[in-house]
């Protein structure tokens, strides 16, 4: 069973706040990847670039799947999916076994 972890997008310690604006879910192998990170590096370009915030960006700017594999359409994207191993080897092998449950890809949700 997944559990989920309430993310401060930016960090307590950073200034950001506890309303619902600045906080997301995410598991915890990406709560504790991005930690309070604010900004990452883009692997491709060496660009420095703000952490994905879910609650003011669209995934689907950001984000695309390649088969199973999640692929950056911006250097922001493809920092995050470097930063929190988005492609690691466990992951891809669930969204295979998703596939087959009819869980993979993921519904479009923006
Ligand atoms: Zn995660």
């Amino acid at each position: 069973m997944a559990t989920f972890e309430v993310e401060h997008v930016v960090p307590s310690g950073g200034g950001g706040s506890s309303e619902v604006e600045n906080l997301a879910w995410a598991c915890g192998r990406c709560n504790r990847s991005k930690s309070d990170r604010v900004e990452l590096t883009d692997p491709e370009t060496g660009a420095t670039v703000t952490v994905f915030d879910p609650r003011a960006m669209r995934w689907r700017d950001h984000f695309a799947w390649r088969g199973h594999e999640l692929v950056g359409r911006t250097p922001l994207g493809g920092a995050l999916v470097e930063a929190l191993g988005l492609n690691s080897a466990r992951r891809v092998a669930i969204r295979l076994d998703e596939q087959v449950l009819g869980r993979f890809p993921p519904p479009d949700d923006g």
